[in-house]
């Protein structure tokens, strides 16, 4: 791959809790990385808001260059119910997360693919996320890495790390739909 930042691995961001061990883990590895922090998905710019603050605090705490793709939830509307009428009724975890997270790997490949840099995602941290389809929906991007954060431990050193620097920690995945799945059990 060519390009001006082809030396520098884009992670994609959900949120600091689960990108501070990926990047304890990349910066251990010794990779230059530069974060990516796009949420669309989430229910509301509160929630966005709330997120990023963390994921400031992570970025100047590991001293990494920190991109935010603008908060945008109307296209991310508009391109899961293209392909998915109805979306609103499918519990977590179904084909809705997968058009949510091909909506947001495809900002992050497009911010790589504009850079000539390789990317990944900090998504594979939760357990409550299946990493197999997450690389499925990946592989559309040849520059696309497949890295599993849960191995080594991610979502216990994840956990650890977020209390130590006090980053929120929310209780629900982040958009409405799973907001209001978690209000009813
Ligand atoms: S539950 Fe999470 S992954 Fe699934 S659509 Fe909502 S925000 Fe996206």
């Amino acid at each position: 791959m060519s390009g001006r930042d082809s030396d520098i691995l884009l992670l994609h961001v959900c949120c600091a809790p689960c990108a501070s061990a990926c990047v304890e883990r990349l910066l251990a590895e010794e990779r230059k990385i530069r974060l990516f922090f796009s949420n669309s998905n989430l229910c509301s710019e509160a929630e966005y808001s709330r997120r990023r603050e963390s994921v400031r605090r992570l970025a100047s705490l590991t001293r990494t260059e920190l991109v935010e793709d603008p908060y945008d939830h109307a296209s991310w509307h508009a391109a899961v119910s293209a392909s998915l009428p109805g979306y609103a009724r499918y519990p977590e975890g179904t084909e809705r997360c997968r058009l949510c997270f091909s909506f947001s790997l495809g900002r992050a490949a497009e911010h790589a693919r504009q850079n000539g840099m390789s990317f990944t995602t900090s998504l594979t941290v939760s357990p409550h996320k299946n990493s197999k389809l997450i690389f499925e929906v990946g592989s559309r991007w040849s520059f696309f890495e497949a890295v599993d954060f849960k191995k080594k431990d991610g979502f216990r050193r994840s956990i650890e790390l977020s209390k130590q620097y006090g980053f929120y920690r929310q209780d629900f995945c982040g958009c409405e739909f799973s907001q209001k799945q978690r209000d009813v059990s």
